[in-house]
C-alpha cells in the first residue's frame, strides 16, 4: 500500500511517500511561484529512485498553505492536524508543538493520538517566521543554515525592541553600522524570537513532552534558546521540516484503512481580508450522482470519474470561488434548484 503526503508551504514543498506503513522516501524543494507546478515536482523528487510513478499511490493527502492547489490529491488536511499527527508518530509522548514555518508560528497541543486538542497561531504577520530569518540573512550577508550556529557563537545579543518584519531589518542595519557584529545582532534577534514563540505556546499550554516541527527547528540556535525558555528540551525528530507531509501520509494510510473517517471531507477554496470561502464535501455521504455538476449555474463542481464520480470542485475555479459561486444561502435565493437542493445525501457545505 502506498501513500503520500504533500505539504506545499510558502517557503518550501515537502513531501513523504510512505509504504505498508514505512517511509520510502521524502523530498523538499522551494516553492514556485505557480502551486500546481510545485506539487508535480516535489511529488516527482520523491518518487525519484523508487521505481514507483504517481499513479502507483493509492492515497495522497495535502497540507500547507498551497493545499487545495493539489491536482492529484485526494483529500487536504489543515497543516495543524498533520504535524499533530506527525510528531506523534515519531514521539507518543509529545502533548506541546511550536511549528515554525515560513510565514506563521503555531502552538498546538495534542493527545496520545495525534489528536489536536488546542491550537493558537500567528499568521498576521512575518516576524519570527522562515521568512523573517531568510530577510535577516540576506541584509547581515549570511547564509540561512549558518544564522543559529553564529547565533550561538555570540557573546550578549543586542536588545531588539521589535520582531516585525521592516522594523527589525532597519534596527539591524543600523547596528550593522554602529560596528555591532553580526553574531550580536543574530542572538538578539533569536532572543527577541524565542520571547514571541514562548508567549505563543503559553496561550495553549506548555506540557511535556514538548517537540518544535517546520524549518525553523533546524536552527540549533533557536532550539536552543527555546528548550532554555521553555524549560524542557524538545524532542526533534530526523528531519522536522518534514513532520507535516509525514502526518498527511498517516492520514492518507488510515484513510486506506478505513479509518479516521470522521475527516473523510475535502475541503476546497481559501480565505482572506473579506471571509472565508470554502466549500466541503463528504467523501463518504457522496454517492457520485453527479447533480450537484449538473445543475451549478457557476460550474464551479465536476463530477471525478478518477474517484468514482464523487463531487470535487473545478481545479480552475479553486482560488476563485467567491467571484464564482455567490455562496449557499445566496444561490438558494436565485435559484430554486442548486447544489445543496439536488443533493440526496447532503454532502456539500458552503462556508459562506
Ligand atoms: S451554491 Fe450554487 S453556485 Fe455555489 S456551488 Fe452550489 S450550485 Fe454552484
Ligand atoms: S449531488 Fe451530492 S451525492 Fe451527488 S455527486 Fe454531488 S455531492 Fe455527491
Amino acid at each position: 500500500m502506498i501513500v503520500s503526503g504533500i505539504d506545499i508551504g510558502s517557503r518550501a514543498a515537502k513531501v513523504v511517500v510512505m509504504k505498508d506503513g514505512e517511509v520510502l522516501s521524502s523530498a523538499i524543494t522551494d516553492t514556485g511561484p505557480e502551486s500546481i507546478k510545485t506539487a508535480y515536482t516535489a511529488i516527482g523528487l520523491a518518487l525519484d529512485g523508487t521505481g514507483l510513478r504517481l499513479e502507483d499511490i493509492a492515497y495522497t493527502v495535502a497540507t500547507g498553505y498551497g493545499r487545495v492547489l493539489v491536482p492529484f490529491a485526494n483529500e487536504n488536511i489543515s497543516e495543524i492536524s498533520c504535524h499533530a499527527k506527525g510528531i506523534t508518530w515519531y514521539f507518543p509522548s509529545v502533548r506541546t508543538i511550536l511549528d515554525m514555518g515560513g510565514q506563521d508560528c503555531k502552538a498546538i497541543n495534542c493527545d496520545e493520538k495525534g489528536t489536536v486538542t488546542n491550537f493558537v497561531m500567528n499568521d498576521k504577520c512575518a516576524g519570527g517566521t522562515g521568512r523573517f530569518l531568510e530577510l535577516i540573512a540576506d541584509v547581515l550577508n549570511v547564509r540561512l543554515q549558518d544564522i543559529g550556529e553564529l547565533s550561538l557563537a555570540a557573546g550578549n545579543g543586542i536588545p531588539f525592541n521589535t520582531v516585525c518584519a521592516v522594523f527589525a531589518k532597519s534596527e539591524a542595519i543600523a547596528y550593522l553600522r554602529k560596528g555591532v557584529s553580526k553574531g550580536d545582532i543574530l542572538a538578539g534577534l533569536h532572543d527577541a524570537i524565542t520571547v514571541r514563540a514562548v508567549n505563543l505556546l503559553n496561550r495553549v499550554s506548555i506540557q511535556r513532552e514538548f517537540s518544535i516541527t517546520g524549518g525553523i527547528a533546524k536552527n540549533k540556535g533557536m532550539v536552543r534558546r527555546l528548550a532554555e525558555k521553555v524549560g524542557m528540551e524538545p524532542l526533534l525528530c530526523d528531519d522536522p521540516q518534514l513532520v507535516g507531509a509525514l502526518g498527511a501520509a498517516l492520514f492518507a494510510q488510515e484513510r486506506l484503512e478505513g479509518k479516521g473517517a470522521e475527516m473523510g471531507k475535502a475541503q476546497y477554496g481559501y480565505s482572506d481580508g473579506t471571509g472565508e470561502y470554502y466549500i466541503t464535501i463528504d467523501m463518504r455521504l457522496c454517492d457520485g450522482c453527479g447533480k450537484c455538476a449538473e445543475v451549478c449555474p457557476a460550474q464551479v463542481l465536476v463530477a471525478d470519474s478518477g474517484r468514482g464520480g464523487k463531487a470535487v470542485v473545478k481545479e480552475d475555479a479553486r482560488k476563485r470561488l467567491a467571484l464564482l459561486c455567490p455562496g449557499f444561502a445566496l444561490c438558494s435565493r436565485q435559484h430554486v434548484v442548486n447544489c445543496h437542493s439536488v443533493c440526496p445525501t447532503d454532502a456539500i457545505e458552503h462556508s459562506w
